[in-house]
This record gives C-alpha cells, structure tokens and sequence, in this order.
C-alpha cells in the first residue's frame, strides 16, 4: 500500500542547534509533507515522519537550502554528535559545543553523494575550520592510514551507526556513558578549557534472548591535550572501522569490540593510529542529570527558557503557540537530549509577553507537566518505527498515569521522581537500559522490567522481570514503590534502593505481595 512508500527523516544538529530559519522551515514541511506534528529525538534532531516518496527530494532540498549541511543519520555512518544544549555563554561548555561541531564536520562522508542526490550535484557544505581540514588529511602522525578520497571512511565506511557525545564535567543532559565515544571538556583552574577526557564502548542495542548482545557503559580511554581531539577522534574511528565485526550486524557496534579485546588492547591499537600515547584520565565531579527547564540566564545577558515535550512531540496547541513566539520574537532555538526544547536568546524585556503566551497555550514548566514526565522518555514504535514488538510512545503517558496513582497510593509525594523510558523494542533508543524503571517491548503488549539505572545515568539497569503484561503493570510496581517508601535509606533513590535490595529480594516481594 502507500504506506511502504512513506519515508522517516532525520536532520543532523550537531548541539541540537536549530536557528530560527530551520525552525519555520521544519514547523511548514510538518504541516505540508508530513503528518501535522514535529518529532525531537532523542539525538537532538528533528523527525519528520509520513513523507511520501515523491516528496523526499522537495523536502530534503528545502531543508538543506535553509540550513547548510542538515543531512545525514541514515546508514552505517556518525549520527548527530550529542552536546548540552544550553546556550550558556560559558567557556567549557561553547568550547563542547565547538568541539562537538567539529567532529560532526570531521566525520561527515566527503564523497559529496548524499548532496548530489538531493540538490542535483549543488553544494551547500558549510564553510570548514582548517583544524578540522588539516586534522581529516594530516595522516603524518600515525600509522596505516588510507590513502583515499574518504580520509575517514576509507573505501569501506563504518560497519555500523556510530554516537558521539561531548560535555562539561557534571553535565550529564547528554547520557555521555551511552556513546561510542564520550568526551568531556577539562578545563584548568581559571575555566580556561586544556584537553578531553575520553570514554569509549558505551551502546545501548540489544537482541532478545542472545545473551552475547547486551547494553554497555563507556569506559574511560584516557586524556587528550585540546589540540590533539580530533586525531584522537579520528584514530578511534579507524580502529573501529578497520576491526569491527562486519559478519554479523548484531555484534558490528563498537562496544563488542572493546569487549573482546579489553581496554587496554583496544587502547593501544588506537595509539598505533594517534600516533601517541593517551594521558591519564582526569578525575571528574559526580555526573548530573539537567533538564534545564523554566528560565535562565546565558550569561550575556539574554535569557532563556526550557520546555518539556512529551516524547518530543510538538503538535497541535503546542506547535501552533511555539511557532508564534518563534518567528515573532525571530529566536534560535535548541533541541535537548531528553528531547525538550529550549527558546533561546530572549531579551529580558520579552520574558514577561512570552511567559503569558506559554501559559495562555499550557506551556509554563512546571504546573502543566506532571514530575513523572519530565525525566521520561519513549521512543516512537507503534506506528512509525518497523522494529517496534509493541507500543512505546503512544503507551507513555497512560503508564505514566498508572505510575502516578500507584505513587498516590503508597504515599509517595508528587515531586519525588523515578526515571522511567520504554521502548518498543531491545533497540534502545530511547536508552531504557539507562532507566531506574525501564520498560523494553518483548511481546504484543508486554515488556522486559528493567531496574537499577541510577537518577544521573551513571549505571546500567538490570532484567528484572520478562513478559509483563502492561494490564499487569501495577502487580509489580506497587510493592516495589511501596518498599522503597518505607525501607529506603535518607534520600535514597528507586534506582540505588532497588540495587541494593538486589532482585532475589524484590523478586520474593512482588510474588508474595497482597496489597498495602
Ligand atoms: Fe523502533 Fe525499537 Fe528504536 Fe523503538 S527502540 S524506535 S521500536 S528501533
């Protein structure tokens, strides 16, 4: 039917930048070519879904032409490079803004077919840094790089996607552990930013019932001076594309690699292509989760404002009133990782007309959301994604009801928070393994529980439970809640609670659970 014949579209965004031009330009191809609503992801860019085939090239070129090089997140290649998305006017955080811009740039294919088949052969590659020119070329310093047109890629491109994120230490918007590769800005004494830490082998991907497949956190590869980052980037690039297995998909992400080898294999293969040896990790300060709602200050001045979006999708009242502040006010805005939106470079003058009309349409953080949703997340599955087993984010906000009321029963007060993510498959997309209660598609309305995910994204979840059905749902969250309650230490977290408890405990409290 026409349905096979629909395309999904991702834009690339290194930061989740989006300038205003790109906005508008997004908020009319929603309405004209695809299904009325935009979707951010949880990659900090746009999709568009339901756009018919015939429509891909108008629509792709619209995009591009308004935004320079918007393209990419399709096959085996660097998805969108993840960076916080606040605009503070800091200097740690715009130098992982830059840097993460330069590996975007550094790792975009130069073969120039992705935009000849979308413009006719028309180039609107944004201008690049010499560092990131002399850095994709410069094969001086290490060894057994390819000679080709593809620096990078060589003639084989990567075996599979590849994530990349940048932060500031404590900064944790981005689930910096997740990666492929995580870098962390270290700055010296006077915030001025020296070098990186990097951590490599993080994934999410999994496949049911293959216990060789298995989410991963990164682990720490060591520290770089600031003007080595790209070479080290490059480096790891090419170990992963020179080693890692293209048998068989499943076990093609990097993550398996490291596994296999260990990391200090894989460490000093990498330096073999760097050139150098790693420094020492840096030691960091406890990682935080910002969500980075409500208002700010930039730092220069200007202000702005942070948006909660259920599972990243703008439509309706919300779309209409976004798009009115947007192009009245001409503002930039960026899209965060927990896929919000922030509204960015308001002058202090117009925080007062647009806070009323954010709170005419619903929009003013905090009273329109319940706390539940704002550290939830979902990915699309049901009916946009082919690999979805069940429903995610069309199941969201009744899970998140259920949860809500079971909160209420135990006597768990309203601004307590748990961190909750379903996928409708073990894909992992919206990083359920990550969660404190992570719910992953095994069936026609069932799911695998996961816990033991901490509030900050710092330690992977467990497999408590398979096949739960979801009219089931409060059977096993209502003791696990109610215990928490009352057996917790002094602000303990579900995740910390339900990892020290440990599973045989729990599992003996959900089977023999009779109610309050
Ligand atoms: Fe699709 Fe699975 Fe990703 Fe959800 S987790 S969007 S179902 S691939």
């Amino acid at each position: 039917g026409v349905k096979s014949y629909q395309f999904m579209l991702r834009t690339k965004n290194p930061c989740g930048k989006v300038p205003n031009r790109l906005y508008l330009v997004m908020d009319d191809l929603a309405d004209e070519f695809g299904i009325g609503t935009l979707r951010l992801t949880t990659r900090q860019t746009f999709q568009l879904h339901g756009i018919l085939k015939k429509d891909l090239k108008t629509v792709m070129s619209s995009i591009i032409r308004n935004m320079g090089s918007t393209l990419g997140a399709c096959g085996d290649l660097n998805r969108n490079v993840l960076a916080p998305a606040a605009p503070f006017v800091r200097k740690d955080y715009l130098f992982a803004q830059a840097t993460a811009e330069n590996i975007a740039m550094l790792l975009t294919p130069q073969s120039g077919f992705y935009y000849d088949m979308w413009v006719d052969g028309e180039k609107f590659m944004s201008a690049e840094p010499p560092e990131v020119v002399k850095a994709r070329n410069d094969n001086s310093h290490g060894t057994n790089f390819p000679d080709s047109a593809e620096p990078i890629y060589g003639t084989q491109f990567l075996p599979r996607k590849f994530k990349i994120a940048v932060t500031v230490p404590g900064d944790n918007s981005v689930d910096i552990l997740t990666n492929d590769i995580g870098v962390v800005v270290v700055s010296d004494a006077d915030g001025e930013p020296q070098g990186f830490n990097i951590y490599v082998g993080g994934g999410m991907g999994r496949t049911h019932r293959v216990e060789t497949t298995f989410p991963r956190l990164g682990d720490p590869l060591g520290y770089v001076p600031k003007q080595d980052i790209l070479y080290a980037i490059k480096a790891i690039v090419v170990t992963q594309r020179e080693n890692g297995r293209r048998d068989e998909r499943r076990y093609s992400r990097m993550k398996y690699l490291i596994n296999e080898w260990g990391i200090d294999k894989f460490r000093s293969v990498v330096e073999e292509y760097y050139g150098k040896k790693f420094e020492p990790f840096k030691e960091l300060p406890e990682w935080e989760f910002k969500s980075y709602l409500g208002w700010h200050d930039q730092g220069d001045g200007a202000m702005f404002c942070g948006l909660h979006v259920d599972s990243g999708r703008i439509g309706g009242k919300m779309k209409k009133t976004l798009r009115e502040i947007i192009e009245r006010y001409n503002l930039n805005v960026r899209i965060t990782p927990n896929q919000n939106l922030i509204l960015c470079d308001i002058r202090r003058t117009w925080r007062r007309p647009i806070t009323t009309a954010l709170a005419q349409a619903g929009l003013l953080h905090p009273r329109y959301v319940d706390p539940l949703n704002i550290t939830a997340m979902a990915c699309p599955a049901f009916p946009l994604c082919p690999l979805a087993i069940t429903e995610a984010e069309r199941g969201i906000p009744d899970i998140l009801k259920r949860v809500r009321a079971v909160f209420d029963k135990v006597g768990l007060k309203y601004n307590e928070s748990v961190v909750i993510r379903i996928t409708g498959c073990p894909n992992g997309c919206a990083r359920p393994y990550m969660a404190e209660l992570g719910f992953v598609g095994d069936g026609p309305n069932s799911y695998q529980i996961w816990l033991g995910g901490a509030p900050n994204q710092t330690r992977l979840a467990k497999t408590f439970m398979n096949k739960v059905k979801i009219h089931d749902l409060e059977k096993v969250v209502e003791p696990l809640f109610y215990n928490w309650k009352r057996k917790r230490v002094q602000g303990e977290s579900f995740g910390d609670f339900t990892t020290r408890l440990g599973f045989e405990k729990l599992q003996e409290i959900v089977e023999k659970w009779e109610g309050p």
